[in-house]
This record gives C-alpha cells, sequence and structure tokens, in this order.
C-alpha cells in the first residue's frame, strides 16, 4: 500500500501531459496559459516545551512564464501573529474582536532565524514596507524562462495560540501557512499578499516532501501519504483499538465536565507526558499547492478505504477523546463526501483524505488543505457531516480546482456551499438552516432558508456587495451572505438555465479542463459556455451586481398572528400579537400590538398598539407610521408617531372632591432622520441627522382658591418642542465613542447640549473605562426674569440626571414619572450632568444651571487583577462611577458649596444593561445635608437610584448583523 501514492503520481503526471497536450490544441482559452511549479523539501520538529518549530526548506522554483523574474515575492505568514499593527491584526479589529489585539506576547506568534541562500549564498531580502508577512526575494542572477532555481532557509517559528486558522492550544498543534512560501505569479502579475483571517489562499501547485519530528507519543495527522509503514500500519489499526484506548481515556474523559471550563494548568496535568523519544514521520504528495500537519497526544483514529472508479483512497479522521459521541461516525462522512463530490466534478485524485478534529482558542470553524481539513467547533450529527463533507469538498473547489482564493472567494466558497447544500438534500432530504438568528423562535414561523432571508434583507436595505470582490473587501456579514449564501444561489441559477445533465457535464468539463490549474472567473464562463453552447452573459454580469438574483414578486397581504418570517417574498404580513405596558398611574395596560415590520424591511412600516389602562379605565396607546429610503450611503426616514398615556395624578394628600384625577398626556412627533454611512461599508462609524417636533398635550392641575372647598381640577396645555440632533458613533471593537449636539427649542428659551462618549478598553473583550462629558448651554429668547426663569425651570440644564418630569419631550420610559415617594420617583435618565444624586424636593435642584453647565462622568469595571469580587465563582457585572460638574453660578456667586459637585459609588446592570442600579457612596455636602435634612429614616435608600434603558431591545442592538 505504501507505494500506491508513487504509481498514483505517475499516472497524475500522465493525465496531466495529455491534458495538457489537449488543451493546446483544442482550447482557444488556455492556448498561452502557463504556471510556475515549486517543488519542497522541509524537516521540521517540533518543539513542545515551547511550542516551538525548528526547520529548514528547500524550494525548487520553477519559471514556466514567458518572463525573466528578478525577484520572488514570499509569503512568511506567521508573522501574522507577530504585533497588532499586521493586516491579520487590523482585520480582526474591524470584524469586531478585539482578543488579539489585546493578546500578550505568549499568545502571538512568529517566524524567525531566516537565511535565504541561493547556491549557498544569503540572497538579498527586502521587507515589503506595509506588511511584515510579505517579502521580496531579490534573485543573484535573473531566473529566465523554463529556468529553475533553488532556494534554501532554515526557520524557526512561535506558534500562536490558535486564535485564527493555526498554532497550538495546549499541546495540541494545528500547523497550516506554517513555512515561507513563493506568492503566485501568473499571468495577471504578481499575487503577494498579507495572511488575513477573512480571505484564504493562492498558491503554486507543486510537490511536498516533508519530515515531521514529534515525541514518540504524538499522532500526526498531515496532508499527503505517510511513508512509514510501521506508523501507517497503526493509523490503521488504531480505530480498532478504540476501545482499549478509549480506556486509557477514561480517567480524562471522567475529569471533562465540559472541556472548556479547563483550566490550563487542569488540562496540562492530564495530558499524558510527552515521552523523551522522537519519531520522524515522512510524507510526500504531488500535484498540490498547499501541506498543513496536526499533532495531538489524544487523537483517536477511525480508518477506511473509498474505493473510486479508477483507484482506491485511505480515508481517516482524528478526533479527541471527547468528541467520541459526536465523531463515531466521522470517517463515513469523509468517505460519503468524497463519493459525492466525485461523481458531482470530478474524481479524486489523491490515495488518501483525513478529517481532523482541533482544538482554537474560542472560534469555531472547518478549513480545508490539500487531502486533510481541520474541523473545529462542537457540531454533530447531520451539523458535523455538513461541515466535514463543506471542508472535504475543497479539496475539488480550492485544491485541485486552484483558484485565487483571495480575489475570487466565491469560486471555491459559493461553489462549494451549493455542492455541500447539495449533499445534503441527497442524503438527508433537507439542509440545515443555521438558526442562529432565529434561535428560541417557534419553528412554523421562521424562514424555510435563513440565510437566503438575511441576504435578501441586506440587499434591500443596500448594504448588500457584488459576489465578485476580493475577500477583504466585504463586511464580515457579507462575507457569509454572499460570498458562501449568493455564490451559491448563483451556481443553483446557472444550474437552472443549463438544466441537472447539462450542467452536471459542464462542472465535469470545467473540472478535467481546469484542474492543477488556476482557473479565474472568465475561464469558468468560457468552459461553461463552450461546454453548453449557451451564453450564460446575463447571469454572469449578476456577478459585479449588488442587486437580488430573483425577480420580485407580487406580495399579498395577510393576516398572521405574533409575527411571521416564513415566504416574505410572497407575503406582506400584517402581525396582530398581544401587547401589555405598565406605569404607575395606567397600573397594567393590556392591548394589541398590529404591525407590518418584516424582513426584509418595508419601505412603509406601520405599528399600532391600543391599550387598555387598568389603572384608570381608559383607552391608550401608541402608533407610528415610516416611510424609508434605503441607499448605499444613507438611509432617510420620515415618521410620525403618536402617543397617549397617563403621567401624574393625584394621591392622599391632596384634597380632592370625588373620584382621584389623572393627567394624562398626548404627544405627535413628527420626524425626519438621515444616516449616513462611509463610503466603505466595513466602517463602523456612522452619522445621523434628526428634526423632530414635538407637539404635546399635557394635562395640568388646576387649584382652586377656595379654602373651604378645595377643588382640584384639570386642564390641558399645548406645548411645541423643536429638536435638531446630530451625531457620529463609531462602534468600532476598541475605543468606540458616540457624540452628539442636540439643541431643543421651546417658546421662550434654546437648549444646547453637547455629549461625548468615550470608551477605554482595558484589554480583550468589553472590561473598560466609559467616560462621558456634557456641556451644555441655555439661552432664554424671552427678558431673563424672575417670572420667565420660574416658568422655564422644567427646561433648565441640570446637574442631577433628570427625572420624569424634566424629560419634557417624553422620550424615555418612566415607571412612575412625576413621582415624589417611592422607588419610581427615584429614577433617572440618562441625561445632562448625569449626576445619580440630587435634591428634588428642593425648590431648584442643586446644580441645575439656566445658563451653563459642565460635567464629566467616569465608570467602569474594576480592573480584572484588583477586582476584589473575582473571588466568586460567577462574575458580578459590578462597577464604579464618579461624576464630577460644575456651572455659570458656581463661578458667578463664589457658593458655599465650591465651584465643583462631585458624586461616586457603584453601579450594577441587568438585563443587557436595560435596567442600571446606581448606589451613591462619596458626594458633595449639599447632597449630604440634603439627605439629613430631608430623610429622617432609611437614608441609605433614598439616595439610590435606577435608570431603565429600553433602546437596548432595539433589532440592532440585539443583532450587531442588522446593519441600521
Ligand atoms: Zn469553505
Amino acid at each position: 500500500m505504501g507505494n500506491t501514492q508513487e504509481f498514483k503520481t505517475k499516472e497524475m503526471r500522465f493525465f496531466l501531459s495529455i491534458f495538457f497536450l489537449f488543451f493546446i490544441t483544442n482550447s482557444f482559452c488556455q492556448k498561452n496559459y502557463w504556471q510556475q511549479e515549486v517543488h519542497y523539501n522541509i524537516d521540521v520538529k517540533l518543539n513542545d516545551k515551547d511550542n516551538s518549530l525548528s526547520a529548514f526548506e528547500k524550494i525548487v522554483y520553477i519559471n514556466h512564464s514567458p518572463d525573466t523574474l528578478h525577484f520572488i515575492w514570499f509569503h512568511l505568514w506567521p508573522n501574522a501573529y507577530k504585533n497588532d499593527r499586521t493586516a491579520f491584526s487590523e482585520q480582526l479589529l474591524r470584524n469586531g474582536s478585539n482578543d488579539f489585539y489585546f493578546s500578550n506576547e505568549d499568545a502571538r506568534g512568529y517566524i524567525n532565524q531566516l537565511d535565504f541562500k541561493i547556491d549557498d549564498s544569503t540572497i538579498e531580502v527586502k521587507q515589503d514596507s506595509a506588511n511584515i508577512d510579505i517579502v521580496m526575494l531579490i534573485l543573484p542572477k535573473p531566473l529566465l524562462p523554463q529556468d529553475s532555481v533553488q532556494i534554501t532557509t532554515p526557520f524557526h517559528e512561535k506558534l500562536p495560540n490558535n486564535i485564527s486558522r493555526g498554532g497550538h492550544v495546549f499541546q495540541t498543534y494545528q500547523a497550516t501557512q506554517w513555512y515561507p512560501k513563493p506568492a503566485v505569479y501568473d499571468s495577471k502579475g504578481w499575487h503577494p499578499f498579507p495572511y488575513l483571517d477573512q480571505g484564504e489562499f493562492y498558491s503554486e501547485y507543486g510537490s511536498f516532501d516533508v519530515n515531521i519530528t514529534v515525541p514518540k507519543n504524538y499522532i500526526v495527522a498531515a496532508s499527503g501519504y505517510l511513508q512509514n509503514e510501521d506508523e501507517l500500519a497503526k493509523l490503521k489499526t488504531l480505530g480498532s483499538q478504540k476501545p482499549v484506548l478509549q480506556a486509557n481515556y477514561i480517567e480524562f474523559k471522567n475529569n471533562l465536565e465540559a472541556k472548556a471550563k479547563l483550566e490550563k494548568k487542569t488540562f496540562e496535568q492530564l495530558m499524558p507526558a510527552s515521552s523523551p523519544q522522537t519519531k520522524t514521520l515522512h510524507y510526500i504528495l504531488d500535484s498540490v499547492h498547499d501541506f498543513a500537519w496536526f499533532a495531538s497526544k489524544l487523537f483517536i483514529v477511525q480508518y477506511d478505504t473509498v474505493q473510486l472508479s479508477s483507484h482506491s483512497v485511505n480515508a481517516f479522521s482524528f478526533y479527541e477523546p471527547w468528541q467520541e459521541d459526536a465523531w463515531n461516525k466521522s470517517v463515513g462522512y469523509v468517505k460519503d463526501a468524497v463519493k459525492f463530490y466525485s461523481k458531482k466534478i470530478g474524481e479524486y485524485p489523491y490515495g488518501v483524505v483525513s478529517a481532523v478534529e482541533g482544538n482554537t482558542d474560542g472560534y469555531s470553524d472547518g478549513m480545508e488543505y490539500p487531502t486533510i481539513t481541520l474541523i473545529t467547533g462542537t457540531s454533530a450529527g447531520q451539523d458535523l457531516d455538513d461541515v466535514i463533507t463543506h471542508e472535504v469538498g475543497h479539496n475539488w473547489l480550492y485544491g485541485i480546482l486552484g483558484t485565487n482564493e483571495r480575489d475570487h472567494a466565491w469560486m471555491d466558497e459559493g461553489m462549494n456551499t451549493f455542492y455541500e447544500k447539495e449533499y445534503c438534500l441527497e442524503k438527508y432530504g433537507s439542509t440545515l438552516s443555521d438558526v442562529g438568528e432565529f434561535e428560541g423562535l417557534p419553528k412554523n414561523k421562521l424562514p424555510e432558508d435563513q440565510e437566503k432571508l438575511m441576504l435578501e434583507s441586506f440587499i434591500k436595505i443596500n448594504k448588500s456587495q457584488p459576489i465578485e470582490m476580493t475577500s477583504d473587501s466585504f463586511t464580515e456579514a457579507n462575507y457569509e451572505l454572499v460570498v458562501y449564501k449568493k455564490g451559491s444561489l448563483w451556481l443553483q441559477q446557472l444550474q437552472q438555465q443549463l438544466g441537472n445533465t447539462l450542467f452536471d457535464s459542464c462542472m465535469h468539463e470545467y473540472f478535467e479542463a481546469w484542474k492543477f490549474k488556476h482557473p479565474y472567473p472568465e475561464d469558468f464562463k468560457n468552459s461553461i459556455e463552450s461546454t453548453s453552447h449557451q451564453s450564460i452573459d446575463t447571469l454572469y454580469n449578476k456577478l459585479f451586481q449588488t442587486t437580488s438574483l430573483f425577480a420580485p414578486q407580487k406580495k399579498q397581504l395577510k393576516l398572521t398572528a405574533l409575527f411571521n418570517f416564513k415566504k416574505t417574498d410572497k407575503y406582506n404580513y400584517i402581525s396582530v400579537l398581544p401587547a401589555i405596558g405598565a406605569n404607575a398611574y395606567d397600573k397594567i395596560m393590556v392591548g394589541l400590538l398590529i404591525h407590518n415590520y418584516q424582513l426584509p424591511l418595508n419601505k412603509f412600516d406601520f405599528l399600532i398598539a391600543p391599550l387598555y389602562s387598568t389603572g384608570v379605565n381608559t383607552l391608550n396607546g401608541v402608533a407610528r407610521l415610516s416611510y424609508n429610503i434605503f441607499s448605499k450611503r444613507s438611509w432617510l426616514e420620515f415618521s410620525a408617531s403618536g402617543e397617549k398615556f397617563t403621567m401624574n395624578s393625584t394621591d392622599q394628600n391632596v384634597p380632592i372632591n370625588g373620584n382621584e384625577l389623572y393627567l394624562g398626556v398626548r404627544r405627535i412627533v413628527p420626524s425626519v432622520k438621515i444616516i449616513l454611512y462611509d463610503k466603505d461599508l466595513r466602517s463602523t462609524r456612522k452619522w445621523t441627522i434628526q428634526a423632530r417636533i414635538f407637539l404635546l398635550n399635557e394635562d395640568q392641575f388646576v387649584y382652586s382658591n377656595d379654602t373651604l372647598n378645595p377643588l382640584v381640577t384639570k386642564h390641558a396645555v399645548n406645548t411645541n418642542i423643536n429638536q435638531l440632533k446630530l451625531g457620529v458613533i463609531n462602534t468600532r471593537s476598541v475605543y468606540p465613542y458616540d457624540a452628539n449636539l442636540q439643541i431643543d427649542q421651546g417658546k421662550e428659551f434654546i437648549r444646547a447640549g453637547f455629549t461625548w462618549k468615550y470608551f477605554f478598553n482595558y484589554g480583550a473583550g468589553k472590561d473598560g473605562l466609559q467616560a462621558r462629558f456634557f456641556a451644555g448651554k441655555f439661552f432664554y429668547l424671552v427678558p431673563n426674569s424672575i417670572i420667565n426663569q420660574y416658568d422655564n425651570a422644567r427646561y433648565d440644564l441640570n446637574m442631577t440626571a433628570p427625572n420624569g418630569y424634566q424629560d419634557y419631550t417624553y422620550s424615555d420610559y418612566f415607571a412612575g414619572r412625576n413621582e415624589f415617594s417611592g422607588w419610581e420617583s427615584q429614577q433617572i435618565m440618562e441625561r445632562d450632568g448625569f449626576f445619580k444624586v440630587g435634591t428634588p424636593l428642593l425648590q431648584q435642584n442643586a446644580g441645575a444651571s439656566d445658563n451653563w453647565l459642565m460635567a464629566l462622568n467616569l465608570s467602569g469595571n474594576i480592573p480584572h487583577v484588583v477586582n476584589p469580587l473575582n473571588i466568586f465563582p460567577f462574575k458580578i457585572p459590578l462597577q464604579l462611577f464618579v461624576d464630577i460638574g460644575t456651572n455659570a453660578a458656581a463661578w458667578q456667586n463664589d457658593p458655599a458649596t465650591g465651584k465643583f459637585l462631585y458624586d461616586a459609588g457603584f453601579q450594577l446592570s441587568v438585563l443587557k444593561k436595560a435596567i442600571t442600579v446606581y448606589v451613591p457612596v462619596f458626594y458633595s455636602s449639599v447632597y449630604s445635608d440634603y439627605y439629613k435634612s430631608v430623610f429622617a429614616n432609611n437614608r441609605f435608600w433614598h439616595t439610590v437610584s435606577f435608570s431603565i434603558n429600553l433602546d437596548v431591545f432595539k433589532l440592532n442592538k440585539i443583532n450587531s448583523e442588522i446593519p441600521l
């Protein structure tokens, strides 16, 4: 068996030359086709004490191009993990992960000790100016067409924690993109590019001869044919020894409640010690463009063979003991995948295929390499079959059809996803719908194809991108939805255009014509057209467009209970669901919510929610209409909303005749809002401009002057507030910020407030210090008199965060808007000075100003290293806050309280930060004097305040992928 591959290789070369000749003579498009050739010899030794590789590499580079080469671009991709300024690190940040950016030296990786030589002389190496993982090797003498050059170099490599595709997790190793490698030179020129997480590979075809030295008790899974007969025999029989092996792991497994809970120390203690002896494993492989290997002391191995029409293939799967339940059928999945793709596209040309289960530092994915794939994560059953099949399928669409994945990702990912779905349909009768976005919703309301629904939703709001684009230009969501999903739907449309039989033979022809070569999109098009004798121009052009692949259908109106995501391309749903609300006056409100919100978003949206108030026995409610215009750079929304609810009542202390009196508010708010996006869709920054008019009709108490028969009645007052808001927000994963200017104009005043928020990350994750700065200025539009000051006191700039009464536009939710006692009275909102303490029962709240006011608020997690709460086994999200502020009066009258006011204490947020409770501990004497004089008992509880922020339940806050 050990020699099968040599036969295979010869056979392959024979077929290759046959096809080469065939296409030279028969195919116009390949008439001038050429490609470079690279042969690798690598000796590599794993040092599992410091997680490093020591290696020596010898490359023979053959120049088949018609050009004389003076240099060769080389990829040193392990250097992508060297610091936080690499293209890789920048991209992770842009995609919302700051783990690598804040990782320590220990978690990072690099390649060094390089000494590139030709003919035993060190050659000149020029560092690429932008990327530390790209270099240019200057050839001492020009490399003529059809000439070859031998290049050697030693290298040492520190493996990073596996945060992207390779590295190590404890003493398990994933050696991928691990050796110095020439960039591709083809008819379009050189293709040097940095390593990226989002964006794959493009490499020259050739051969590999690799010696891997590891401590003896490691099991290695690698690309290619293992030449050590004894080791190969051992791998083939490990499966039948599984029960024996498993017995060895019983103790290990018993200690594994959940692998994720393992502490590093525990894991290493449990891991068998590395044997002091080493072994060297020899692998060879021909007609491929990459080589990857994986090593673990704990691999369980399954082995079987797949019989294809021309040869037999050794199939292996490697996994760790805790994956036994999920992976016990894994080699079967590998076999089925090889059979399916061989039937659909073309026969698998190699004699070996493997799937390896591997650890990562948090992410979950599958990744393809020639003859071997790495599967990470915790999928099982059809899910695992799906991902193994996808990755094995890449042997065809990437491995054998060696497209430029970085520039034309759909050619491997889109096409491969199409075949993966076909495989699932054939084997299981259904494809799995990833319910990530819609988890927990009843099945009969879910979309048939969730990814398609998300794709169409992005297209509708003009946030989609063309299929044919370089990988790095996609937003993270579009990389998934456009490259994989739309790419696969595109191929499905080609299948529909040609019919199944013709489509299959076209794909076979494409495979035969382009295997072991570098086809470009136009080569694919030419191949399909020449086989089918049909033009695919119309469909091909859709690769460059952002529009839907599907013609819009005329939609029918349909009533549905709750909501519905099914067939939203056919129906405009009007959804009816029960609604509930509450406040201190209306008590519980029950009613209906009727709306037409759906995905893809409508241009015209409405919602109406009549609510019956059980407290006041009246009909309240909310209604909203909006019309939206989505364009690439902006989202323009015209809207009007209306609300009616109760916001105050007489209490026992107020003498009234007859029934208790309730005050209501009616509010109508016309608005025009435009959100402006950066030209680059990947940008996390956006601008908002909004103009609103708050048309308020508020009830007020009227007290009679009759002291014998005191009567309280009410009357309604109209107030208009005009508001202009300008804002910029950047939700980037480090140092996100948010700034806005809000100008409110009433009958007698203008009030301008500028708020700036900036978040200082402490490290990876979401811990950090939030800084908020507020500066406000108040102007009277009437002569500044005592009367006018009194009349407009409600609109003053506040040091203390406003209560419900001061929320004069009724923009925030308040449980008890006008309460002066009870827990409801302790609610505040984030605005102005945002102090957590106040003097609400005084005529003028301390710090309030009708001139100017400034405040700085700091809040943040207690840094992990000094946090005493770390002794608890669960995370307590306790934060500290400090507020400091001043206003105009403090600088004019030299008040006894001093120029600055302050407070500080603890805050705790719950329900995704919807509710935050503040416990002030230190504060200015004006506040402590107030608490002492007003509250005889329970003084501490009167200082506690809380805020409610319902914005966190907005769609785009719940799911950040919704790009609003
Ligand atoms: Zn893929």
